[in-house]
């Protein structure tokens, strides 16, 4: 960049109310806003104005160029529809834009290329032209002197033919005298001299210069969202940049998607509504990744909390499929508990006892009460 560079600051003023933006954009369809504040960070892009001199033959043509450049991309630049204020920026408080620069450089080389391919094969043509009139002009004078020479060799055979041998010297001196007269060496390195000149006045000379540069700050809006998804509590950080039009900062647990609609999972995780499903047993809401548990006996898709393992069979079974046995405190899946004979009842296989009436295998409530009888019986006998 140029030492004397021109640097403009300028700042947009958006008309906007943040939250609005925000709250157009986004929503929390399992839980409830509770709270938002914003602070704001400053974004930057650039326009910078470049001028291209073509310089040919007797012309020089300047033309302008203005290329804004935003997030190191050309962008189709219009700032009218936007309130500009001058910025009391320094430029020791703008970030380095010389990326940003690089990249409109190479934009302006393919905004100018096709006039410079033009110039060019109008140049070329034209020059062929010029080329073709020297050509042409050294030609004729070669000519005369062939046809002159010509002439002369032709008399030369036939003085050799008859044996005239002092009109032979003669003819010899003749032939010396045109050739220095024409020069041919000369007379090719001349041709050759007004060619190259030809080649100069034709060449193509751009020059391309930075004019301007204009460093335009807008606001970027930093949002903190306090959501409430009871009894759980999550705080959410999103930018809105006015510029771009462009929510940042939600994003799916578990596809890692940028969204802008958020599910908040009982276990306080965020997800997308595709990665949001329910607990087939409690119906709360939960994420892929906290719901991965499935009833061995049923196939539903069960959360951690409604998911039990069978003491005796392992099988991973839902809440309905189970039953605890209140006194051990352990879970058994239904095809595990085992009826018995006596209650009916679906019982913990495990605390069988052998019946002292019957010899059948009874529950050990069954059991118990069959003993209780007994010692009352006793008493009493
Ligand atoms: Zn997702
Ligand atoms: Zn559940
Ligand atoms: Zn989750
Ligand atoms: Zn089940
Ligand atoms: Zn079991
Ligand atoms: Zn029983």
């Amino acid at each position: 960049m140029e030492k004397e560079e021109i640097i403009n600051f300028m700042k947009i003023d958006f008309n906007i109310k943040p939250i609005d933006e925000l709250n157009k954009r986004i929503s929390f369809p399992n839980s409830q806003i509770k709270k938002i504040i914003f602070r704001e960070r400053s974004g930057f892009f650039y326009k910078f104005t470049f001028s291209t001199t073509f310089d040919y033959l007797e012309n020089k043509e300047v033309i302008f160029n203005e290329i804004y450049i935003f997030n190191l991309k050309s962008i189709e630049g219009d700032l009218s529809e936007y309130v500009l204020l001058e910025s009391n920026l320094k430029k020791e408080e703008a970030p380095n834009f010389k990326n940003a620069y690089f990249v409109a450089k190479e934009e302006l080389k393919k905004r100018i290329q096709e006039k410079t391919n033009n110039l060019s094969k109008v140049l070329i043509l034209n020059l062929e032209k010029e080329k073709e009139k020297i050509e042409k002009r050294f030609g004729i004078e070669t000519k005369g002197f062939q046809k002159e020479l010509e002439e002369i060799t032709n008399k030369l055979m036939e003085f050799a033919r008859k044996g005239e041998v002092e009109k032979i010297s003669e003819q010899k001196k003749l032939i010396q005298s045109i050739k220095e007269k024409s020069n041919f060496l000369a007379f090719e390195q001349d041709k050759l001299r007004e060619i190259r000149l030809e080649h100069q006045k034709h060449l193509l000379n751009v020059e391309n210069k930075l004019e301007k540069t204009t460093v335009i700050q807008y606001p970027i809006y930093v949002f903190t969202l306090d959501v409430k998804a009871e009894p759980l509590k999550k705080s959410f950080v999103v930018e809105f940049d006015p510029l771009a039009k462009e929510i940042s900062g939600l994003t799916c647990e578990s596809c890692s998607n940028k969204v802008r609609e958020i599910f908040i999972c009982s276990s306080g995780h965020a997800s997308c509504k595709r990665c949001s499903l329910n607990c087939e047993s409690c119906n709360k809401d939960f994420c892929k990744k906290c719901l991965k548990n499935v009833c061995e006996v049923c196939s539903k898709k069960i959360c951690k909390d409604c998911s039990v393992r069978c003491f005796r069979c392992s099988k991973l079974v839902c809440k309905t499929h189970t039953k605890k046995n209140l006194i051990s405190g352990r879970f058994y899946c239904n095809s595990c508990l085992k009826r018995c004979e006596r209650c009916a009842e679906m019982k913990d296989p495990f605390t069988f006892r052998v019946s002292k009436k019957t010899n059948a295998e009874i529950c050990e409530d069954c059991f118990r009460k069959e003993m209780q009888g007994k010692v009352i019986g006793e008493v009493f006998n």
